[in-house]
């Protein structure tokens, strides 16, 4: 039997507010613990919350920019659970009229489009954080509530995804908005970006869900790949040896590479919700919404498309570049001072992010510069250097910065295109493979590669190929 799963995210994202969602301390990260905490965020008794305008205001960007609709007075809950790191003993977050609902998000899994719906996106406040003391601490937990009250949005998708490749991409595709708005800065090792990944199996051609498993607070998208890879072949084989899948939430272990149950639906939390006394409702007002919307960038999506439109380039070229706002920006200015869109496209989609891959780096923290690419492709255009020198003065560019001429000049790369300075060589080459020559003269034509490339290896690679090509078949007719 042929199964498919069945998938649906809960996304939570730290919005990029200055101060918390009901009080004024900070929310930078890495500060001493409860250094930014206050009687709001301790949940004193007595003390009132007073919403943080800013973090509705980028909730809302979301909302827009996933076309969701936005309800224009929604609601505050409280979620009652207890944990260390929750000092009220309820999260304040939205539950019966969330801020916003019924939006989508595009995703391109091999070459095909698809539309991922989104149920809805709402305003909640974050816990703080248990610290399992180590050595002589070890019989002790710390609790740090600096996180305690920060601003968080949950994105919850529609279960329309159908594979761990399209979970990935759904992921991403919202990370990209979400960066794009500047909202969010989306660091998952800092738990900025979490996820929790819903998932079920059922019979292929089957229209009824099965029973679904959810899969805790994966912080990378190589841990939500391999957690739901791992829990579609273990629900598989529950259900192939005649057993039932149970409703639970499990936890991914990335050291063992398995997911283990946490609790059962029977352990399942009673969360108990009513509705946030202290707190309005949040007025939305019309003009306020328009404000927004009219502020908002351009989204990647819009972008890619606009990409091909106006630079001819593939819309897989398109998607690699537009999925970082600064590597669009990166790739524009570059055509702009060298107008060949699809060669730069090439260039950046290889050479400049090997390199940035390889260190882990966005383009806007890096020393290139548009001008030193487009410095460099010119420099190849001219003839100075080969296309194959350029990936080696490339590499010194990027690691230094320097100006490609600069790098080309100190290390002698310039380019050799003199007809008498290569004939010596083109000359040697032929006598030292006697051999080789007779075999051309048979009519293995093919062998004028080798040839080429003996001259190249003479030269360290800097002979113009052309008057090489030009000067062997002189010589060997
Ligand atoms: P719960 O009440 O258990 O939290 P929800 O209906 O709120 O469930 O859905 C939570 C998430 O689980 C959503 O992302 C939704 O798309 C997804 N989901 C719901 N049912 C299934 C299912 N049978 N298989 C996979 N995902 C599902
Ligand atoms: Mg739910
Ligand atoms: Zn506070």
């Amino acid at each position: 039997m042929e199964f498919e799963a069945v998938i649906g995210l809960e996304i939570h994202a730290q919005l990029r507010t200055e101060s918390k969602l009901f009080c004024g301390c900070s929310t930078r990260f890495g500060s001493e613990p409860n250094t930014q905490v206050c009687p709001v965020c301790l949940g004193m008794p007595g003390v009132l919350p007073v919403l943080n305008r800013r973090a509705v205001e980028y909730a809302l960007k979301m909302a827009l920019a996933t076309g969701c609709r936005v309800n224009t007075n929604s609601r505050f809950a409280r979620k009652n659970y207890f944990y260390p790191d929750l000092p009220k003993g309820y999260q304040i977050s939205q539950y019966e009229l969330p801020l916003a609902e019924k939006g989508e998000v595009l995703i391109e899994v091999e070459g095909r489009r698809k539309r991922v719906g989104i149920t809805r996106i709402h305003l909640e406040e974050d816990a703080g954080k248990l610290v399992h003391g180590e050595g002589a601490d070890s019989r002790y937990s710390f609790v740090d509530l600096n996180r305690a009250g920060v601003p968080l949005i949950e994105i919850v998708t529609e279960p329309d995804i159908r594979s761990p490749d399209e979970a990935v991409a759904t992921l991403k595709a919202l990370r990209d908005i979400l960066l794009y708005l500047e909202i969010c800065d989306c660091n998952m090792e800092e738990g900025s970006l979490r996820c929790d990944a819903n998932v079920s199996v059922r019979p292929t051609g089957e229209t009824t869900f099965g029973t679904k498993t959810e899969v805790k607070n994966m912080n990378s998208f190589r841990f939500l790949r391999n957690a739901l890879e791992y829990e579609i072949k273990r629900q598989i084989e529950v259900i192939e040896e005649g057993g039932k899948v149970v409703q639970e939430t499990r936890l991914w272990d990335p050291s063992r590479g398995v997911t283990v149950s946490m609790r059962g639906k029977e352990e399942a939390h009673d969360y108990r919700y009513f509705p946030e006394p202290d707190l309005l409702p949040v007025p939305v007002e019309e003009g306020w919404l328009e404000e927004i919307k009219g502020g908002l960038p351009e989204l990647p999506a819009e972008k890619a498309e606009r990409f091909v439109r106006e630079y001819g380039l593939p819309p897989y070229d398109a998607g690699v570049l537009t999925a970082s706002k600064h590597l669009a920006l990166f790739f524009e200015e570059c055509v702009r001072l060298y107008p060949k869109p699809k060669v730069v496209s090439n260039w950046i989609m290889s050479e400049v992010l090997k390199e940035l891959n390889r260190e882990n780096k966005d383009i806007k923290d890096s020393s290139l510069t548009p001008d030193l690419l487009a410095s460099l492709l010119k420099l190849i255009d001219e003839g100075v250097i080969s296309g194959k020198i350029g990936k080696t003065v490339f590499e010194e560019v990027y690691r230094t910065g320097k100006d490609p001429r600069k790098v080309v000049e100190e290390k002698g790369l310039v380019q050799i295109a003199d007809r008498d300075a290569l004939k010596g060589i083109v000359e040697e080459v032929l006598k030292t493979h006697p051999a080789q020559v007779e075999q051309y003269r048979k009519g293995k034509e093919g062998l004028i590669g080798f040839f080429v490339g003996q001259v190249m290896k003479k030269t360290q690679g800097r002979a113009n190929p052309k008057v090489v090509n030009e000067l062997l078949r002189e010589a060997l007719s």
